[in-house]
């Protein structure tokens, strides 16, 4: 609890320090309040959490998308950035012209040099998209913070209040969710509560179809080929394996290419799913049947 109740002081902290000038525009003063500060149940912070990330029915405020059905979509997802490797995925989506999301971690702007990058990212909107990843990430202990909805929940506001990004679209940390326009869909037994709690918030939840995996070492390099991973996206694109078909998420992390040749790497894969004309990229708010709800406290 300690620690639970350190990393929500740091966050608001962070916001106080950083964002006063916008406060008030993004309807953060809650934040602000003293007794929010003296009180550490995640009941008690809740209904003064929700008033500063309220629901909007935005579906009128939402970019218009047309899906052309003689598409196929890719969606390129890139987790747990700011980090090392973010903005070499970056350069290369853009010397590509290919659109992807960056699903970052609000506890990984700690300095400028991340809130800079953030803001690079979010500069190329609407090529590259920004989305929340939580602000803890669970500190990797995805059993303990799943069960423990409500401070999951809170963590995910605060996120939200830190990276302000345009829609509010989840990606949970460790597994993987869906939530949209029609509730729940697949959904774990474990993740039930939270998600419950997110969907009555107006938040999307996003899983993936298809993780481009990492070794499990200091390293994080990739596992599968270009090739290989190409092949297997393919696969479930034509096959209809994809949890809306022709609709395909990738996961992936910004450091697997932070290393030229592995940079190098991601490249390629791209590329080969270039070759077919049929493929084509887009940004996360485009995945059919989202809400799309705007954050209430974004300015932009
Ligand atoms: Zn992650």
């Amino acid at each position: 609890m300690l620690q639970r109740t350190h990393i929500f002081y740091c966050a608001l902290l962070f916001i106080a320090l950083l964002m006063p000038a916008c406060q008030k525009a993004r309807g953060t003063r809650a934040l602000q309040n003293d007794s929010l500060l003296t009180k550490n149940t995640p009941d008690s912070l809740l209904p003064e959490m929700q008033s500063a990330v309220p629901i909007t029915n935005a579906s009128a405020l939402s970019d218009s998308f047309v899906e052309d059905t003689n598409k196929y979509y890719v969606y390129l997802t890139f987790d747990d950035g700011p980090q090392r490797g973010t903005l070499t995925c970056l350069n290369i989506f853009k010397k590509l012209g290919v659109k992807a999301t960056f699903f970052i971690i609000a506890n990984n702007l700690y300095d400028k040099q991340q809130i800079n990058i953030l803001e690079k990212i979010r500069s190329n909107y609407p090529n590259i998209e920004i989305g929340n990843h939580s602000f803890s990430h669970a500190d990797s202990h995805y059993k303990k913070f799943y069960s423990h909805p409500d401070s999951a929940l809170l963590d995910f506001l605060v996120a939200q209040t830190m990276i302000d990004p345009l829609f509010k679209i989840i990606r949970l940390p460790g597994r993987s969710a869906w939530v949209n326009q029609s509730g729940l869909g697949h959904v774990s037994k474990e993740l039930k509560p939270l998600c419950h709690l997110l969907d009555s918030m107006g938040f999307d939840v996003i899983g993936w179809d298809e993780e481009w995996n990492f070794t499990r070492d200091k390293f994080c390099n990739p596992v599968e080929s270009p090739g290989v991973l190409a092949r297997r996206i393919k696969n479930d694109l034509y096959m209809n394996k994809c949890n809306t078909p022709k609709h395909l998420v990738l996961l992936a992390h910004d450091r697997m290419f932070r290393a030229p040749n592995y940079a190098d790497s991601l490249y390629k894969m791209i590329s080969i799913l270039k070759e077919d004309p049929r493929i084509t990229f887009e940004i996360i708010s485009h995945y059919p049947h989202l809400k799309n709800n705007r954050s209430a406290t974004s300015t932009r």
